[in-house]
């Protein structure tokens, strides 16, 4: 392979190729736009765009796109080319600072949940100069914001891209009480990412994971996880082809792809970038998930992306690590060694422990979907309760505070607050727990609910939010105290006794936890239809517009959006399920049980017993005239959906009466399965699915 920094970012339009590449005044006034936001002019634009183009006809690129994430959750791009007709008949390679910076896709068939009526169906793309551009396939791409004519956010960067905002301007409010220097804070972002590979000839095989993602039938192979043995264990060969090839791919776009290991379920994986901040993260991710999927292809693998491909083993989440850091290079989560940054640190840390209290419905709701619903609430992986996982030493160190007492910790001095030093927190002792959704893992938080397929934007966005919000709360309550250093006692002390009922440690996936966690009244939104909600609540419009991160009538869009794609989801899962039942599965048992019958009655003739033929044809005859019964009801349950109208009726319905039927019908025909000669079974099994060679 090739020299890695050599072809780092070599296809990406980064700082130091606009320096090469643009003229000294025009460098500096686009470093403007990217640090401070300033406006561009058309002249500086136009020198930006010509550069840009030059630089990508030059790497082989014919085409240029805005790239944006619609509400889809993935992204989207339009081609055009660069050339422009000439008088002669012959072209010209051109792109204008106009085309650079505004474009107008015809994006009436994205989801808008009504922001955008269907007569005024042009969007407009906006460039978003803090994430770079790069070229792909032969394509430059224009990372873009995409919003209505009437400016209402149709994606999901723009109110990320405003979250940064508002979490810049509060926490830059509270530093400046401390006496700090910086001037711009940002969210940083480390996504873990997982998934699962499978052998892509399998995989065409069924059906289900072709419509939908995930098998929607499949009897358990006879090893599943429990022997622990895949995690952290040796990469086959094949797939460590692809992590190579995929890594150097990811490295041309400027992405930090840094680690890389076999997960706990069988060929499932991960892949860990090093953070950047939340916006670039956010596209950083999303690249690397399309990278992840066309890298498999050139493999022989298919990669799964969905949040639960296979019951009964793990599914894939995507792990936030979230964290805020300034200008001057302080990461505001890291404890520190003074006593200065250890009250600001507290201060800050009680500001995320408050905001994710008293938000936990929103944070909640920003990783809702049809397929996370496999894991939250569950029988596996953070549970749908959000609690917070500080660590024994912290959780001590801030219960003496509560309590006023004295803090007796390993080297550990007095406990008042911005006096005396708090112990180093070394990381592992802190990261104990992987039970917890939300963990505090030594300098940054990991929120650990968000399912593998998810932009981690809509997490962040609210985090960014809920965070400024309370940000904003202390600095009312600090910014007049005549004493400074009292006012922030009282301050952190009152939060952390009022926030303890968050605070959990313990067993996140125990039985007892969710009765405990009524107790101290915690919230526990188990599915989609619960969740999604909570977004257009009074009190969280309020937050969402006096950040400006979202309007109601954009918060009510959002709440359309997601709650019709879930009865989209498990309608087309219904719909596949209904087919496979019809033209694979019950055929296939009729010909075995035919065949079965067939030998029972020669045997006979024999003068043989017959009995496993006999029994089995009986045994098999009965599951399937019940999966048969499951199969009608299904179909009739789900065609009843139809007539209900209102949208959060017809999730609540999809996901209690239609995925409680396809549970049904599964169940019935993964008993069948075990029972079904291999070469009849028309699907390829979970033992070939997951443990390919
Ligand atoms: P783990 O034990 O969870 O694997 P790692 O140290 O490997 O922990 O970190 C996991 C992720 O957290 C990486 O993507 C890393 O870049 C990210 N991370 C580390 N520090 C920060 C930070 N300050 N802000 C955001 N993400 C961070
Ligand atoms: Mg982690």
């Amino acid at each position: 392979m090739s020299n890695i920094p050599e072809i780092f970012a070599s296809d990406v339009f980064n700082l130091k190729t606009m320096k090469e590449r643009l003229p000294k005044e025009t460098y500096k006034a686009l470093l403007k736009t990217i640090n401070n936001g300033e406006h561009l002019t058309p002249d500086v634009a136009n020198v930006v765009a010509n550069a840009m183009k030059d630089w990508a006809v030059e790497k082989g690129a014919t085409h240029f796109t805005h790239w944006f994430q619609p509400m889809t959750g993935i992204t989207a791009e339009k081609h055009d080319s660069f050339i422009s007709p000439t008088k002669d008949g012959e072209v010209i390679m051109e792109f204008s600072g106009k085309e650079l910076i505004k474009g107008e896709p015809d994006a009436s068939s994205f989801p808008s949940g009504g922001l955008r009526a269907t007569f005024e169906a042009r969007g407009y793309t906006a460039w978003d100069p803090t994430s770079f551009a790069f070229i792909k396939d032969g394509t430059l791409c224009i990372p873009t914001a995409f919003c209505s004519y009437s400016g209402e956010a149709l994606d999901k960067k723009t109110p990320l891209l405003r979250s940064m905002e508002a979490i810049n301007k509060s926490a830059l409010k509270i530093l400046g009480l401390f006496g700090s220097t910086a001037k711009r804070v940002t969210s940083t972002v480390g996504p873990e990412q997982e998934y699962f590979l499978i052998d892509r000839e399998m995989y065409s095989k069924r059906k289900d994971l072709i419509y939908t993602g995930r098998t929607l039938y499949g009897a358990p192979s006879p090893k599943g996880q429990e022997l622990e043995d895949h995690y952290f264990g040796t990469i086959k060969t094949r797939v460590a082809a692809y992590m190579k090839d995929l890594d150097e791919s990811l490295w041309k776009l400027g992405i930090y792809a840094k680690t890389k290991h076999n997960e706990v379920a069988p060929s499932q994986h991960e892949l860990a970038p090093v953070f950047s901040t939340t916006n670039i993260a956010t596209d950083h991710n999303q690249l690397t998930m399309e990278l992840m999927k066309r890298t498999a292809r050139k493999h022989g693998f298919k990669c799964l992306l969905h949040e639960k491909p296979f019951a009964g083993i793990n599914g894939s989440g995507k792990h936030n690590n979230w964290s805020l850091s300034t200008d001057t290079g302080v990461n505001l989560l890291d404890p520190g060694k003074t006593p200065y940054e250890n009250a600001q640190f507290l201060l800050f840390l009680a500001a995320t422990v408050k905001a994710v209290n008293d938000y936990q419905d929103i944070l909640r709701a920003s990783v809702a979907s049809a397929g996370n619903d496999h894991r939250l609430g569950a029988n596996e992986a953070p549970p749908a309760i959000i609690s917070i996982f500080l660590g024994d030493e912290l959780t001590d160190i801030i219960n003496s505070i509560v309590n006023g007492t004295h803090y007796n910790g390993k080297d550990m001095a007095e406990m008042e607050i911005g006096v005396d030093v708090l112990p180093n927190f070394p990381k592992d002792t802190t990261d104990r727990n992987r039970t917890s959704p939300f963990a505090f893992t030594g300098n940054k938080f990991e929120f650990r609910m968000p399912g593998s397929r998810l932009s981690v934007a809509g997490p962040n966005t609210v985090l960014n939010t809920i965070v400024a919000e309370v940000l904003d709360q202390f600095y009312e309550e600090l910014k007049d105290a005549p004493d400074f250093q009292d006012a922030l006692d009282t301050l952190i002390k009152k939060t952390f006794s009022e926030n303890m009922n968050i605070i959990f440690n313990g067993d996140g996936y125990s039985a007892d936890w969710p009765v405990e966690a009524e107790k101290r009244g915690l919230l526990n939104l188990k599915s989609t239809p619960e969740a999604i909600p909570c977004y257009v609540l009074p009190k969280n419009i309020e937050v969402f517009e006096k950040h400006g991160v979202y309007t109601e009538t954009e918060l009510h869009s959002r709440v359309e959006i997601l709650l019709e794609e879930y009865c989209k989801v498990i309608n087309i899962e219904a719909l596949t399920m209904i087919d496979m039942a019809k033209k694979d599965i019950l055929p296939a048992v009729s010909t075995y049980v035919k065949e079965l019958a067939k030998t029972a009655k020669l045997a006979k003739e024999c003068g043989a017993e017959a009995s496993f033929e006999t029994e089995l044809v009986k045994k098999l005859s009965s599951l399937s005239s019940d999966m048969y019964a499951k199969l009608g009801a299904l179909e009739e349950i789900n065609l009843a959906a139809h007539d209900i109208t209102d949208m959060q009726e017809l999730s609540t319905y999809y996901h209690d009466k239609v995925f409680t039927a396809m549970q049904e019908l599964r169940c019935v025909a993964d008993q069948i399965e075990t029972l079904v000669g291999e070469k009849y079974w028309p699907y390829p099994t979970y033992g070939a699915l997951l443990f390919y060679t």
